[in-house]
């Protein structure tokens, strides 16, 4: 089989650009999209994610992140016809700072970001009348993503060709064409992007890729949380009927993540919120995420490697991010115009570090 562009791997990143590239005119019968396991094996496949343009323990939000997240939210809002379905809900997001010294940074970054977003007023935590002895600013609307219903909406939208297979995927130079092969099949393609999350370092061994452990998990509760609210790389949110959710990001890749990281974001967000002591847990969700060593995702055209294309290494960041890559890597791989912002290029790292794999 020959196709003109094969996407590796099903999960956000892989279904997020097959989207992208229908909508700009490619015909579905000239891709393909080749999955190790099931759509949603990888990252992609928690229940929910949070999305808000403050990442991570950033507490002002990084050179395009607002951009990123203001695409973001119109990218939700075009998938989300009636018959798909609400793919998110829109919550007020406490962001919080739990100690003197991140309370002055706070306190900067407060006014940048109210600079920066005059048209969007960020409300001081002093209006909530909840908190007061904390530093912190509310966004309005973050949002809540129900993820699988997300995955399918975008499937979808791009019913195209899929395989799946077993053991490893080669890839291989033939002329123009890169060959993929594995135990159970194999095709050509002109183009290949690499979407694979956790499996570029096989690709790419030498890649200084940083994998970032994480946790959600679901509670019973008997309180309503007023808000979600987030602090120093964890989150709690309110999911309706007494019920929430709690994420939380072990940034150090040596280290196993605690057993139970839930407890300890539930244990930090007793100072702020009282009503949950009672939270019972219900669900715990844990996965691995990669990302680069300047916390920036890793897309465009793999040096040195014509025909081939990376989308990954999101990192915590994905429902932030993969949505504005999908579209430039889409716009760029077409068009053979550079659209893929700067501190998102793969080629940013040295060029001995793409040596790919037999
Ligand atoms: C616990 C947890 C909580 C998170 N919370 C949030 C959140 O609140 N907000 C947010 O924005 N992000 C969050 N994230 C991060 C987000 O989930 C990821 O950034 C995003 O899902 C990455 O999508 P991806 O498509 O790049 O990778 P993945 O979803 O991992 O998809 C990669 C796919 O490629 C397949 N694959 C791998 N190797 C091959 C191969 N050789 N051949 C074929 N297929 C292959 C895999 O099976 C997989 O299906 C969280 C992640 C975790 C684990």
């Amino acid at each position: 089989m020959k196709a003109e562009i094969a996407i590796v791997g099903g999960g956000l990143a892989g279904w997020a650009l097959a989207e992208a590239l229908l909508r700009q005119g490619v015909d579905p019968a000239q891709m393909l999209l080749l999955e190790a396991r099931v759509t949603g094996a990888g990252a992609s496949g928690l229940p929910l994610g949070l999305l808000h343009p403050f990442p991570g323990r950033s507490l002002y939000p990084r050179p395009g992140y607002l951009a990123a997240w203001r695409q973001s939210q119109s990218w939700l809002s075009r998938l989300s016809t009636s018959d798909a379905g609400r793919l998110f809900q829109s919550l007020p997001l406490w962001r919080l700072a739990f100690d003197p010294a991140t309370a002055g940074r706070f306190e900067r970054s407060y006014l940048r970001a109210l600079a920066e977003l005059s048209d969007y007023p960020l409300l001081s935590l002093s209006d909530t009348g909840v908190l007061t002895a904390l530093t912190g600013f509310c966004l309005p609307d973050a949002a809540l993503v129900d993820m699988p219903r997300l995955l399918a909406r975008l499937r979808s939208c791009a019913p195209i060709q899929t395989r799946s297979h077993s053991g490893p995927l080669q890839l291989q130079r033939r002329g123009r064409d890169w060959v993929l092969q594995s135990d159970s099949n194999s095709c050509l393609a002109s183009q290949v992007v690499l979407a694979v999350g956790c499996g570029l370092n096989v690709y790419f061994p030498e890649l200084p890729l940083i994998p970032d452990r994480g946790e959600i998990a679901i509670f019973d509760l008997d309180a309503e949380l007023p808000a979600a609210v987030s602090a120093a790389g964890q989150y709690l949110a309110p999911l309706g009927a007494g019920r929430m959710i709690t994420g939380s990001t072990h940034y150090r890749a040596e280290c196993a993540l605690p057993p139970g990281q839930a407890w300890q974001t539930l244990r930090a967000g007793l100072d702020w919120l009282p009503g949950i002591r009672s939270a019972r847990l219900i669900q715990i969700w844990t996965g691995t995420r990669l990302g680069s060593q300047d916390r920036e995702p890793l897309v465009g055209a793999v040096p040195g490697q014509p025909g081939l294309w990376l989308l990954g290494a999101f990192a915590t960041r994905g429902l932030l991010q993969i949505p504005t890559a999908a579209e430039a890597l889409a716009q760029e791989l077409l068009r053979a115009e550079v659209w893929i912002p700067e501190a998102m290029r793969a080629e940013r790292f040295d060029a001995a570090l793409w040596a790919l794999t037999d």
